[in-house]
């Protein structure tokens, strides 16, 4: 197969900060990846964040690994043990291999003549409606944001802050009915947790995302038997063996490509978390419409979507899925179903 890559610099429309301070940008820099098999083209993306212990450059390497392995498949049918060749080369990486991933999926499509959902037996009429995710920020520029996406019925709040119930009334104040989720990125202790979450249920909030870091076991434990609203675990679910140590911690789980190793991955997860008993949304990275794309296709599967990555950047270089107040629209073509701009 022919395999090329693109490094690209997305803008956030905002600049985006949530409560891990390492976690503040006004550009996210992913990596466009292209393989090509007779005539064929796949598109995927890796979309590195530095939480996971990934960025650019660490891509860009992992994919000049797999280059000499890439150039050598034949077939891209057989992609569960091509895939399977590549952690065999290099361990972690799964931005990177989540991006080879969906190239793959985006090729077996075309040839078939089948979008990705279709190929996978998912009706594209059954994608959930995703949350708008509003940032942290001062109270009055949350309520400017808040006012851009009114027709939005889901809003995703980052919380974790030093206003965040003053943010909470904001948000209420301007839109009353929305359903609001809201995402703690590991900021606080239990006790605070608790106190937290009482109050959020004044605000009607549905459920709350990684209150504490992944470190805190017994801490989720004694939250979890406690909280009045549901818990998902985020940063405490990177991949498959993760998900049976959150039963009894979390009620559901956030699966992201970029976090798990793709779409191949992301499907066992869903069967895993089923099993387990518990709920699922999809979630993203700041991504383009390739990768947010790849993981609509498979939003048919899941309880809950948080798909806004490629509306909240600016300079998205593909058109595919399309948010509009929420609802994501599949494209219709082969694959993917997206298109260079
Ligand atoms: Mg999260």
């Amino acid at each position: 197969m022919k395999f090329s890559y693109e490094p690209v610099c997305l803008k956030p429309k905002h600049t985006f900060k949530i409560a891990r301070e390492e976690v503040e940008g006004d550009k996210f820099e992913n990596v466009i990846i292209r393989l090509e098999h007779e005539g064929v083209t796949g598109w995927g993306e890796a979309a590195p964040f530095l939480i996971y212990g990934e960025n650019q450059a660490t891509v860009v390497a992992a994919l000049e690994t797999f280059r000499p392995l890439i150039e050598k498949w034949r077939d891209p049918w057989k992609a569960e043990k091509m895939m399977a060749e590549l952690d065999g080369a290099l361990e972690w990486n799964f931005a990177a291999k989540a991006g080879i991933d969906a190239a793959l999926y985006d090729i077996q499509g075309k040839i078939a003549g089948l979008p990705l959902c279709s190929m996978l037996g998912l009706d594209p009429g059954d994608t959930p409606l995703s949350t708008f995710t509003i940032g942290i920020d001062t109270p009055e520029v949350v309520r400017s944001k808040v006012r851009e996406v009114l027709d939005c019925p889901l809003l995703k709040i980052k919380l974790g802050g030093p206003a965040d119930l003053e943010i909470l009334r904001v948000i209420r104040e301007e839109a009353p009915k929305a359903s609001i989720r809201v995402d703690a990125n590991c900021g606080w202790t239990p006790h605070k947790a608790l106190a937290m979450i009482e109050e959020l249920v004044d605000y009607g909030v549905e459920f709350v995302e990684q209150p504490l870091p992944p470190s805190e076991v017994e801490g989720m434990r004694w939250l979890h038997a406690r909280s009045p609203l549901p818990l998902m675990a985020d940063e405490s679910c990177e991949r498959l063996h993760h998900i049976p140590a959150c039963v009894g911690q979390f009620d559901s789980i956030n699966i992201k490509l970029a976090k798990c190793g793709g779409v191949r991955h992301a499907l066992k997860m869903i069967g895993c978390a089923r099993a387990h008993g518990l709920q699922i949304m999809l979630g993203c990275m700041l991504e383009s419409s390739v990768l947010i794309t790849a993981a609509a296709h498979i939003s048919p599967l899941v309880d809950f979507a948080d798909l806004d990555g490629a509306v909240l950047i600016a300079n998205d270089p593909f058109s595919g899925m399309r948010f509009e107040s929420g609802r994501m629209a599949l494209p219709e073509g082969p694959g993917l179903g997206v298109i260079p701009r």
